[in-house]
């Protein structure tokens, strides 16, 4: 379903926001129109992850999966471009944070909450196959060490020294991307 505003995304569903997918139904919303570029696949991973592999209670994992399948804000390689910027800046939110407190962080700014969600799905994606994912998916943070053998710590460290080699575009704008997200 496609609604002309964010204020008839309100009417319509009771929340403000570009997109939606209601779990265990068929069915997405957007706002379309010429100023918000609709994020379809965004909103499509929703549906399509918990139809294949279920719910996950990581909003973490949720949110960072969906925001990496979508890949697409304003630079090339977004999402490590704009993590590399984040890290740089000391913007990042703490690891632990975003794990056990996402939407504490992410109502302080979705934005940098979403991009950092999945500049470490991007990574635990590449660097270590679908397979384990899905099994942190289901399982959670807490079985993390098991799934992985190593600790959140070393993930930290061992991510941001991946993102660190990122080069930033030299017309990166902070400004444009934290006042409309990913376009
Ligand atoms: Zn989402």
């Amino acid at each position: 379903m496609a609604v002309d505003s964010k204020e008839e995304m309100k009417r319509t569903i009771g929340l403000s926001i570009k997109g939606a997918a209601f779990k265990g139904q068929d069915f997405v919303c957007f706002v379309y129109n010429d100023k918000i570029r609709p994020q379809f696949k965004h909103e499509i991973f929703h549906l399509i992850s918990y139809e294949e592999w279920g719910y996950t209670t990581s909003r973490l994992l949720d949110e960072g999966a969906a925001t990496f399948c979508d890949n697409e804000c304003f630079y090339t390689n977004p999402i490590y471009t704009i993590n590399a910027y984040l890290l740089k800046k000391k913007m990042l939110y703490a690891l632990n944070d975003l794990v056990y407190n996402f939407d504490t962080v992410n109502a302080k700014n979705d934005v940098i909450a979403y991009l950092q969600s999945a500049g470490i799905v991007k990574y635990l994606y590449e660097s270590y196959g679908v397979d384990k994912l899905k099994l942190l998916w289901l399982q959670g943070f807490d079985k993390f060490q098991a799934i992985y053998g190593f600790s959140l710590a070393q993930l930290d460290k061992d991510w941001k020294k991946h993102i660190a080699t990122t080069p930033i575009p030299k017309d990166f704008d902070w400004n444009k991307l934290n006042t409309q997200g990913c376009g």
